[in-house]
């Protein structure tokens, strides 16, 4: 590992104006995934500025009815939450499908947003990636890309991002809080937040220089009684989701509402599946109308040379968790 500074900051403007001033400083919350980097030389800070203590550390109750979810707090204690299992337990059993139980004990929520793929190239120093070192090229596009996009990739990236928690927030429609420079705060939607790749891979998000993420919003809960997270993996525990389906439903009189679908797995991003969610809005929760709307989500899908088995399988899975979040019995 190389050596680096390390500063503590106590408040949040003391981390922006650290930031600020030290261009390849790198916030520092669990570490869980920025510290395995490092020890692998494929992050190279060389200022950490220490945010796990800051006081955005709180769940709470919000203006719009629903929770503000500190960026600071646990993964665990976030998924652990009795406010967030009654309320939101779609986003409770992404959580806590992730990683393992030490894991989620250090992991922050913000830093849970900013983990970076597990693209094997991206690991391995030796071989090109233009995520890692920008214009080396994309080992991954023409050679081991089974567990890669099959959405909104680019000739520079077929990354997948590899968060279970991000999949969840983008069925239920949060919005991520950050600090700017200027000490104002905005608003990001939660699709918005990350980005696809284009020819700029390096980056994974739309944060401005420097920006600190304080809290995640989540609106009114309307999938309190409906809702199911899958998760198809290589093996049952510590393992990235090759696909993933967050799925929530309202239903009303027998008709669905409003639906909630993201996929994991697919995309650089958490992939949302808007198309598929107006299908189903007002239309019956039949095995019908689950498979139209799962078609409909995958449409668009263009598999690279290893990956075709995620459309069907991304089909099948989206129509089991919206089967499975319609029958549950609350
Ligand atoms: Fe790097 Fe992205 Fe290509 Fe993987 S897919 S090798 S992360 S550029």
């Amino acid at each position: 590992m190389r050596p680096f500074k390390y500063i503590s900051a106590t408040t949040g403007e003391q981390a922006l104006q650290a930031a600020e001033a030290n261009e390849k400083g790198k916030y520092l919350g669990g570490g869980t995934n920025l510290v395995d980097l490092m020890k692998e030389d494929v992050e190279r800070p060389d200022h950490l500025i220490e945010v796990a203590d800051l006081e955005y550390n709180s769940i709470q109750e919000n203006k719009k009815g629903g929770l503000t979810l500190g960026a600071m707090v646990s993964n665990s204690d976030t998924a652990n939450h009795p406010e967030v299992r009654q309320k939101y337990p779609l986003l409770s059993m992404a959580m806590l499908s992730a990683a393992t139980a030490q894991i989620r004990n250090m992991a922050t929520n913000g830093g849970n947003l900013l983990q970076r793929t597990r693209c094997p190239y991206f690991y391995e120093t030796s071989m090109p990636c233009n995520k890692r070192e920008p214009g080396s090229g994309c080992g991954a596009k023409k050679g081991m890309n089974a567990n890669h996009a099959i959405f909104g990739y680019s000739d520079s990236c077929v990354a997948v991002h590899p968060s279970d928690m991000c999949v969840a927030l983008a069925a239920l429609n949060a919005e991520v809080e950050v600090m700017q420079t200027n000490g104002k705060t905005k608003m990001i939607p939660f699709e918005d937040f990350h980005r696809l790749p284009g020819d700029q891979p390096e980056k994974d998000t739309n944060l401005g220089k420097a920006e600190l993420i304080t809290a995640i919003h989540l609106p009114k809960p309307i999938y309190a009684d409906h809702y199911y997270y899958l998760k198809i993996r290589e093996r049952s525990s510590y393992a990235f989701a090759l696909i993933s389906v967050a799925a929530g439903v309202q239903i009303k009189n027998g008709t669905i509402a409003s639906a909630g679908l993201a996929m994991g797995g697919v995309a650089h991003k958490p992939w949302k599946l808007t198309k598929a969610e107006k299908f189903l809005k007002g239309k019956q929760p039949s095995t019908e109308n689950f498979e139209r709307a799962a078609a409909i989500a995958l449409e668009e899908a263009k598999p690279l040379s290893e990956n075709g088995y995620k459309v069907p399988m991304g089909e099948k899975a989206i129509v089991r968790a919206l089967t499975q979040a319609y029958q549950r019995e609350v």
